[in-house]
């Protein structure tokens, strides 16, 4: 299924996406049916086209993993790392796939990372790499965007990793079943139209199963957590001469067989 949550009048409404249309879901939510209600159809399809996309999931918790693509690494000066870097992506980074992605006047070096983002379908607690695919729900494009100053001068990345609407992502939760293996997935970022990463997930240091793995043992992940796997080569911060977001740009994300997300940097 491709499970969307979109906006109407008296708030976010949970839908599958089919086709061009959204059949609407009688679920409060989306981590209703992420945590395995039936979906219930309740009335009649919508367009695609005529209706605002949310978040697809309001993650409890959300990590971010650094640093999990060996060209990342060497654009940004650093080794591989011997296991994977977690660090938090907080709620109010939480974006719908539209955005707009503020860009806070705290920072001049503004950055993307166009990132395969995994979203969990049952409790991992202490799961082993061979049954973590077990517990992931489905899957989704992410943008996880730093404020690369403030990552380098700030020993925790509050700032640089979560400022306000700092996590794009959609623009729906394509299931594990549908979206396939998860690490044959190409991912693209353009920005304005030019082609920056173009890179596949057959390239992590840490597959999905490691990473998901790997988090479950630092506090059980329940039904709805989110974990950004890690950016590819090509950001910003790795151009010379270094290219930085701006007010006016546009951010577009693709992902095989997850869809598109597109979004606008806007002053605040
Ligand atoms: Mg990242």
């Amino acid at each position: 299924m491709r499970l969307c949550s979109y906006r109407e009048a008296d708030g976010p409404r949970p839908g599958l996406v089919e086709g061009d249309t959204i059949v609407p879901l009688a679920a409060g939510s989306t981590l209703d049916v992420i945590r395995g209600r039936a979906p219930e159809v309740v009335g009649d399809p919508v367009p695609l086209s005529s209706v605002l996309l949310e978040a697809p999931v309001i993650p409890g918790n959300a990590f971010g993993i650094g640093l999990n693509y060996r060209a990342h690494a060497a654009e940004t000066g650093q080794e591989p790392p011997a296991e994977p870097v977690l660090f938090a992506k907080m709620r109010g980074t939480v974006n719908r796939p539209s955005g707009p992605v503020v860009h806070p006047d705290w920072t001049r070096r503004l950055d993307y990372e166009g990132e395969l983002g995994v979203v969990i379908g049952r409790t991992a607690h202490r799961v082993s790499p061979v049954d973590a695919l077990d517990h992931v729900f489905g899957y989704l494009a992410v943008n996880d965007v730093s404020a690369r100053d403030r990552q380098r001068s700030e020993p925790q990345w509050i700032r640089a990793k979560s400022g306000w609407g700092f996590m794009p992502m959609g623009p729906w939760i394509t299931s594990a079943d549908e979206a396939g293996d998860p690490q044959d997935l190409r991912i693209r970022t353009w920005v304005n139209g030019e082609l920056r990463q173009d890179t596949r997930t057959a390239d992590m240091i840490f597959p999905v199963a490691e990473l998901v793995s790997f988090a479950s043992h630092v506090f059980p992940l329940e039904p709805g957590d989110l974990i950004a796997t890690g950016t590819p080569s090509g950001v910003g911060v790795g151009m010379d001469p270094m290219r930085f977001l701006q007010p006016g740009d546009i951010v577009r994300i693709e992902i095989d067989r997850l869809g598109v997300i597109e979004h606008e940097v806007v002053l605040p």
